[in-house]
């Protein structure tokens, strides 16, 4: 068995790894890099020959996952796509909202090559889709190899992947987290019999504080949106459409039936009401918590758009839940903080995932009072008024629950992957000590490593 990674770069992007097993080929996961554009966010996938791709497997639906499947799927015409079936419906709705972002770039940024493909491709590609439950072994099709995906924690749908041939096995992680969210519990990955784990590597470079729980995190953000309805503001929190938002609107309700926040209209955009629609359709079908609670219909406060959406009022004592996380330029979150909320000392925004360090949302949060933030190119400047705190409730494990996972499974080899340089040397480091069995690798792209 033999592992190339497709990737361009060692990094968190286009994801997208091949596994070889004699003529027989998979390719896990096919992302797209979100800070790239046109053609250079895609994976390599110009050194595997056309039409030669047996399966493709997909671990979840976040974008840097599944943005390439499409151009994939168009260069292995035959490959069947295995996921499972949350991952499949959400899947299609994040690519369907691509084309549409694609689009819109053309026009603005003159990308000639967008969109990378169509609403109607979508439509014909699912002919080869193929959904998978968890925890239930199956053959790969025409092969003797064997596939089982195990909850990985991280979103709905998401899951770690087991091959086994020939008695040999490789377990590739996805993204995991390994302490319960809000709605998605913690991972459930195998520990015994792994001869090659192939391991994400995301928060390696984070230490997390000391005496951390997640329980007084919620209670922190509790006292932040208190504090701010008390002085008539609002909070702006920028949140992914997917995962992260579902599960901050059920943390908000968890919140208030605490008791610990006042009953407050919680407004979310448009690509998140789809993706809440999803979420609730398997409420009661896949293994989460709050198992049957419907976020649209069950969290009172709740204000989203089931129509095309209109522009953003402001209001006092409102919390709005708007993507992206990252406060993008284009986006929602990004429009309506430069717009309406930064120069008001009244409200306050909250972050509470991961901003990359050349994203506005990371020029705001690393910004002071008073000081001048450019969010939009095309924009003026915005003094900074309102308060802005930052929060952890990352869906990716911290680095030491990897380091402890990757001690247990004590596996010949190690692979790091989905990290930037910092968080995979700080691995490599720390596992050659806490885990002197196994070789640890940093897969450089293109190159081949044998597995076993
Ligand atoms: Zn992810
Ligand atoms: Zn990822």
């Amino acid at each position: 068995m033999i592992f190339r990674s497709l990737t361009r770069r060692k990094e968190i992007g286009a994801n997208s790894y091949l596994i070889e097993i004699g003529k027989y080929r998979i390719i896990l996961d096919a992302g797209a890099h979100p800070k790239q554009k046109g053609l250079d966010s895609l994976p390599n996938f110009n050194s595997v020959p056309h039409d030669s791709v047996n399966a493709i497997i997909i671990t979840h639906a976040h974008h840097d996952h599944i943005g390439a499947l499409p151009v994939l799927q168009r260069r292995q015409p035959k490959a069947s796509v295995i996921m499972t079936e949350p991952t499949g419906e959400v899947g299609s709705a994040m690519l369907h909202n691509s084309v549409n972002v694609m689009s819109k770039q053309r026009e603005e940024l003159g990308i000639n090559e967008y969109p990378l493909f169509t609403h109607r491709e979508l439509d014909e590609i699912r002919a080869n889709w193929v959904y998978r439950d968890i925890q239930k072994t199956f053959l790969l099709p025409n092969s003797e190899i064997e596939c089982t995906f195990f909850d990985a924690g991280h979103i709905i749908g998401s899951v770690g992947v087991m091959l086994r041939h020939q008695g040999k096995t490789v377990f590739y992680s996805g993204d995991v987290n390994f302490e319960a969210q809000t709605i998605t519990r913690e991972a459930d990955f195998p520990t015994e019999g792994i001869d090659a784990l192939i391991i994400e590597t995301t928060r390696g470079d984070y230490q997390r504080p000391e005496g951390f729980s997640r329980r007084e995190e919620k209670e922190r953000m509790a006292k932040l949106i208190r504090e701010t309805f008390d002085q008539n503001g609002s909070v702006l929190i920028p949140v992914f459409a997917l995962g992260k938002s579902q599960e901050l609107m059920m943390m908000l309700h968890e919140l208030r039936q605490m008791d610990l926040i006042p009953a407050a209209p919680v407004i979310i955009g448009g690509l998140s009401t789809k993706l809440t629609v999803l979420y609730d359709h398997y409420a009661s079908r896949v293994r989460r918590s709050y198992e049957g609670f419907r976020i649209l219909e069950d969290m009172s406060t709740l204000v989203a758009p089931r129509k095309r959406k209109k522009e953003i009022q402001y209001n006092q004592h409102t919390i709005y839940a708007l993507s992206s996380g990252m406060m993008s330029e284009g986006t929602i979150s990004n429009q309506f903080a430069s717009l309406r909320f930064l120069d008001n000392p009244r409200n306050s925004v909250a972050f509470v995932g991961y901003t990359d360090p050349e994203t506005p949302g990371y020029r705001l949060r690393q910004a002071k009072l008073g000081d001048k933030v450019k969010l939009d190119s095309k924009m003026p400047e915005v003094e900074l008024k309102c308060r802005v705190e930052s929060f952890d409730f990352s869906a990716h494990a911290t680095r030491e629950q990897i380091v402890d996972y990757v001690r247990k499974v004590n596996a010949p080899k190690v692979l790091l992957v989905h990290g930037d340089a910092p968080a995979q040397a700080w691995f490599s480091k720390t596992l050659a000590i806490e885990a002197p069995q196994s070789e640890i690798i940093q897969p450089e792209p293109e190159i081949q490593i044998p597995l076993f």
